[in-house]
């Protein structure tokens, strides 16, 4: 079994420390590899080093600091293989997933190289005399980032490829559960050419690896994608240093299907949305809300696709639908919600336990109906292959039950009512509304949640520009 190391400076190199983490691969429950459990020290010499390495970097034409990025994404695209069976075998989606995830990442590094030209300040009318106002936009210097373990490959160059193209150099904690695929990408990245320093790499756990990286004072912003509870510590730790925090968190995604909905759409959307990497990702439909005419209907042909659904171990059957759950944990909340749920008096149509899968957490695909605002499958994130089903008499009340969330990542609607459509897209206290699909979202779209899913966002311009600081200059002739 191999043991991996840290990548500081461009360079592979050991921990301070002894303990190692143990990876799984979760459709099978065996090993995989191991990586250190990283000291605060560790953490430290990564920061030391990007930080060296940032004014450098910072002074570079942007369109040269996007030729970098460019090579990383072509490395990329050539290992394509290689790296989508690294991602199935720690994360457990299916291969045709994880190969869309490596082309997307890939495609991420030339999006965001694109903004090389169009990285632009302001000039602004002074009251006075004689003078002119501007407003740079620079680097914030050392961004730390941490990262899920759901896309875990897609959130490297999330939160890489915009810090480097505006002058930022970047320190990376991947989730213990996933650290495989960001050894590969440091592999890449040195064979691109990446200058040392500008990414590096430190494996570890929350508590130990994560924290001592959210608390460090030399870092100028930290970012992360994870869950809200995580996202609150990360504040707590860099709160004493007034550190930056960028926070992309969990979501309990409401669908509101309206009697005019296209049915079959709206059934084949939610499914799709409920299965994807087995239900483990932050913009899936998490709640579904039915308008009472067209309730049986959703609900039987729900169901009858749900059935059908093909799971299984993603590297024995390319064909399957969805893999395992990330770890016992995760199974665990999923058994533990559904259950909850049940004893408040919902009923499983499909699914709702464990299926026979030899090693692996692998969860039925599941339809619970009759579920009410208050229970926990309703106000908590599943994060397994499980639609739970509440319907509704009219779109207010339909809005009103979508609202009533701590979560405000995305939502969804379905009606071929553009007024409809509309009304919702105004009163939906959300970051994204998908009308008739679920997701994904766009690079040039703002991924960012409103209440508990998060602060600041993701992708675009204004995702660009979450990595900059401005810089007023005020020049005064005389
Ligand atoms: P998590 O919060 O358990 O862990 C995420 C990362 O934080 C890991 O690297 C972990 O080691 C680290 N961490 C844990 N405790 C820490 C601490 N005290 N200090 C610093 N770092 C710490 O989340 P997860 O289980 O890996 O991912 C699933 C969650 O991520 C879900 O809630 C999902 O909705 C969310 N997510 C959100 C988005 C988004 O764009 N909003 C995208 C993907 C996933």
């Amino acid at each position: 079994m191999p043991d991996y190391n840290n990548f500081i400076n461009g360079k592979f190199v050991p921990s301070s420390g002894k303990d190692r983490i143990e990876v799984m691969n979760p459709s099978t429950g065996k090993p995989i590899c191991t990586v250190p459990e990283s000291t605060p020290t560790d953490v430290e010499t990564a920061v030391a080093a990007a930080e060296a390495t940032q004014r450098a970097w910072a002074r570079r034409p942007a369109i040269e600091r996007a030729k970098v990025l460019r090579a990383v994404a072509e490395k990329i695209r050539v290992n394509s293989e290689p790296l989508a069976r690294i991602i199935t075998e720690e994360q457990g989606k299916p291969l045709g997933l994880a190969r869309g995830e490596v082309s997307f990442t890939a495609e991420y590094f030339d999006y965001m190289a694109e903004w090389a030209r169009r990285i632009e300040g302001e000039i602004l009318e002074s009251d006075r005399p004689g003078e002119t106002i501007f407003l740079f936009r620079q680097a914030i210097g050392v961004i730390g980032g941490i990262l899920p373990w759901n896309f875990p490959f897609f959130l490297i160059a999330r939160k890489t490829a915009p810090a480097l193209v505006t002058g930022n150099t970047i320190v990376i904690k991947p989730s213990e559960e996933t650290p495989h695929n960001a050894v590969k990408f440091c592999e890449l990245a040195a064979e691109a050419g990446v200058p040392p320093g500008l990414i590096n790499v430190v494996h570890g756990r929350g508590p130990g690896a994560g924290k001592a990286l959210a608390g460090s004072p030399r870092i100028g912003m930290v970012s992360f994608t994870g869950s809200v509870e995580t996202g609150s510590a990360i504040m707590s730790a860099a709160a004493p240093n007034i550190t930056k925090v960028n926070l992309e968190l969990g979501g309990k995604a409401p669908a509101l299907v309206m009697a005019d909905a296209d049915v079959n759409l709206a059934v084949k959307a939610v499914k799709a949305s409920r299965v994807l990497n087995s239900g483990q990702v932050c913009n899936c439909a998490e709640r579904v809300y039915v308008q009472k005419p067209i309730a049986e209907e959703f609900v039987t042909k729900l169901t009858a696709a749900m059935k059908e659904t093909h799971f299984g171990n993603p590297l024995e059957d390319e064909s399957v639908e969805y893999g395992p759950l990330i770890n016992e944990k995760g199974f665990k909340k999923v058994e533990s919600l559904v259950g909850s749920a049940v004893k408040a008096g919902a009923t499983v149509l499909t699914g709702g336990k464990r299926a026979s899968q030899e090693g692996g957490y692998y969860y039925e695909p599941t339809v619970v109906t009759g579920c009410r605002q208050d229970m926990e499958i309703i106000r908590r994130e599943v994060f397994g292959p499980v639609a739970p089903i509440v319907t509704f008499e009219d779109l207010d009340e339909a809005i009103a039950f979508a609202n009533d969330s701590d979560y405000g990542l995305t939502s969804s609607v379905y009606t071929r009512d553009l007024n409809v459509a509309l009304r919702a897209c105004q009163e939906i206290r959300f970051g994204e509304t998908y009308i008739n699909r679920e997701n994904f979202e766009a690079f040039q779209g703002f991924h960012a949640g409103w209440r508990k899913s998060g602060i600041g966002g993701a992708d675009g311009k204004h995702g660009l520009y979450e990595h900059t600081q401005t810089h007023m200059v005020y020049i005064q002739r005389y």
